[in-house]
Parts: structure tokens; sequence; C-alpha cells
């Protein structure tokens, strides 16, 4: 269909909450999407940090090939082999106990909630405080938007959860003044994504440990977008060397296909019996095959190793690009979770890159341009999208 008359249909069918981009997309191979017309794209975002992979990957598409012919979906009654395979392989790479499955972040991080709330009732009920942090995002229902720090996601829904306790983030003063007895949890993105890229350090997040462990407070890792490899590690936290209670999960697991995942120790999932909690579709056979197939090339093609040197090539030329523009504050990150903050023209460029450029990022938090790219860019990919950005970064700063 042309896209002038896609956009008419989806204008009049389709809710309102996302302004989308005048294209669209009908066709992925590795790191490039193509358009109705052939055009090609060369997609530094991921479908918003999900193709990991990229498009098409043949493990990929085999396993979901397979799983398709042989089973799509049994419902969480019975047993189905590939849904424990996969909670014994994310248990293996976190040092976790157990494992729920679910559909979506938001989904994951609802049930860090009701932990939280489960856990507070264990105790003596008064650990009602959640402790989260400014420019997060953890999602979009009640209880993971109410966790949420930023009006633009939410006020219109308000109110949603009690208010909980917002600190910034690396400010340990804060967090040690927000932490206390009637704190049920803390929760962090390790890397914060949609609010900017702002890292968490070691020693915040090893602080973090120290007062939810002095307060008997959960501490929940908000890994959605961060984990599963995006940060040169399996989770963004690892580095840190200390272990969370829970880790929420989604965006790449299932390498496509909508899949969430909390994983929790044993003492938090013994809060959980029976009916406590559930999801129809968590664990479906499709998705639990092509995450399986996921952490399976993540091991056999040694992609930690390989996100890691490509991103310092990354890293590395986007420095030289910030010695040439004055307008470039500062470029940060972990792995192929990339934020370039600009001092100025940040919503224009990203457009700009796309229309002219054909290279797809994305703008968080207002000026920051985002970088998800696939795990398996080369350096000739990188080499692509950088000389992108510079022929839109010099256009700029021409009129500037
Ligand atoms: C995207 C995201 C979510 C929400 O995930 P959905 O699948 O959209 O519900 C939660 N937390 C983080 C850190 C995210 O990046």
């Amino acid at each position: 269909m042309e896209l002038l008359q896609l956009k008419e249909l989806d204008d009049r069918y389709v809710l309102n909450s996302y302004k989308r981009y005048p294209v669209q997309i009908v066709r992925g191979e590795g790191p490039y999407v193509f358009d109705e017309q052939g055009n090609r794209y060369l997609d530094f975002l991921s479908g918003i940090a999900v193709n990991a992979l990229g498009y098409g990957h043949p493990a990929i598409t085999e396993a979901i090939k397979k799983q398709a012919e042989e089973l799509v979906h049994a419902s969480n009654l019975f047993y189905t082999e590939g849904s424990v395979q996969l909670a014994r392989t994310l248990c293996e790479i976190s040092g976790m106990n157990k494992v729920f499955y679910c559909n979506s972040g938001a989904e994951a991080n609802e049930l860090a909630v009701k932990l939280a709330r489960a856990h507070s009732n264990a105790n003596d009920g008064k650990k009602t405080k959640l402790v989260c942090l400014k420019n997060s995002f953890h999602g979009r229902t009640s209880a993971s938007l109410s966790v949420t720090k930023s009006a633009e996601y939410g006020d219109k829904f308000f109110p949603l959860l009690e208010e909980p306790v917002f600190v910034d983030i690396n400010d340990q003063k804060a967090l040690i003044d927000a932490v206390k007895e009637d704190t049920a949890c803390v929760i962090i993105e390790p890397v914060q994504g949609e609010g900017g890229i702002h890292v968490a350090t070691k020693e915040y997040l090893q602080l973090a440990r120290e007062l939810t462990e002095r307060y008997n407070a959960l501490l929940v890792f908000d890994e959605v977008q961060s984990g599963l490899g995006r940060t040169g590690g399996y989770f963004g936290y690892q580095f840190s060397l200390i272990q969370p209670d829970v880790i929420t999960l989604a965006k790449p697991i299932a390498a496509g296909l909508p899949m969430g995942a909390v994983l929790m120790t044993d003492e938090v999932a013994s809060l959980i019996t029976y009916g406590d909690h559930g999801s129809t579709f968590g664990g479906n056979c499709i998705c639990s095959a092509a995450a399986l197939a996921f952490l399976n090339v993540m091991k056999s093609d040694k992609m930690l190793n390989h996100i890691r040197e490509i991103s310092k090539y990354l890293f590395d030329s986007l420095e030289k690009l910030k010695t040439k523009y004055s307008f470039i504050k500062d470029i940060r990150g972990r792995g192929l979770m990339i934020g370039i903050e600009l001092e100025k023209y940040a919503n224009d460029i990203h457009i700009d890159l796309m229309k002219d450029e054909r290279l797809i990022t994305n703008c968080t938090a207002g000026t920051v341009i985002r970088l998800l790219p696939p795990y398996i860019i080369t350096k000739e990919h990188v080499d692509e999208a950088i000389a992108s950005l510079d022929k839109i970064f010099s256009r700029y700063d021409q009129e500037s």
C-alpha cells in the first residue's frame, strides 16, 4: 500500500497514541530495513532495543518456524520444555533462582511492584514506600507508570499508586535519605534508557544494595532495555559486583517477539504461591523458542565480546565527532546503549538523519540522540552511521 493511503487508514482506525515517522517498513535484513519503495535504512534503534540480532537472523527464523509447526501455544496449565530450558538459561546467566514469564516490560515491572507489596505484608505491612529514580521509565501500566518519573508519560492519568519517593541517579546522599525502615523496594534502571541514557555508577548500585539490605527492602533492577547484552554484559548491573533481589526483562529477550520475564531470588519467589499471579500468554512456546535461540547465539557467537569491541569503536568514532562540533555536549552510555547529548537541534537532527541519510535513531529526553543498534553491526556499519551523523551535524554547524 502507498504510504499516504496507509497513513490515512492508520489515522482513522488506530488509536493516536504514537506519533509515527513518515516511513513504512516492509522488510528487514541484518541491520537494515526497507520501505515499500525499496529504500534502505540503517537501523540504529533496533525497534527500540528489541531486534538485538537485527532482522532475519537465520537462527531466530529457524527456531520460530520449527516451533510454529510443532506447537504455538499450550498455556501455563501444562509443562512445555522450551519455557523450562529458557528459565534455566536465564538463571544461569544472572545468578537468580526463579523466573516468571509475561509479555512486556511494563507487565514485568507490575509484578516487581506486587512483589514489593507482598514483601511488606510478609513483614509488618508498613513497608509501603517505593523509592525510584528521576528520569526513570518503567512502562505504561498503572503501577509501572507510578514508578516512572516523567510527567510527559502520565500526569493525565494521575492519581496512580501512592506517590513514590524520587531521587536523582548517582546522588548517594539522596538515596541514603530516602531508603528507610518503611521502604518496600528501590527500583533502578542500571542504565536509564528513555530518560536520556544515564549510567548508574558502581558505587551507587552498591550503596543501593547496602541500604536495601540494612532496611530489609527489595532491590529491583529494571533491565528491560539494558539487559541481555545491550551494555556489553548480560546485564547492565553486573559490573557493580552485587546482586539484586529482582530483575525485570523484556525488549530483546525473544529477539523481536513479545515477551517479558521477572527473575528473582528464592527468597522473593517464596512470597508467591499458586494463584497469586499469572499471565495467559506468559512463556508462550514460540516466544520461548525464539528466546532460547537468541541466548544460544549470544553464547555460541561470543556476542558479548563482539558488543564490547564494536562499542569501543563506536564510542571512539563519536568522540572524534565531538571534537568537531561544539554543540555536542556529551557522549555517554555503555555497550551499544549510547546517548549523544546536544545543546540544541537534537529533535530536528534525528528527523534529518532519517529523512536525508536513512539512518534510524531517536531523540529521547528532548536533547539526546539515542543509539541502540543491533548487536550484529560491524565496523562498516559504524562508519556508515558516523558519516551520516557527520553530514547532518555539519549542516547544523553551518547554521549556528
Ligand atoms: C521499554 C521499557 C519498559 C516498558 O516496556 P514495555 O514492553 O513497553 O511495557 C520498562 N522499563 C524500561 C527500562 C524500558 O526501557
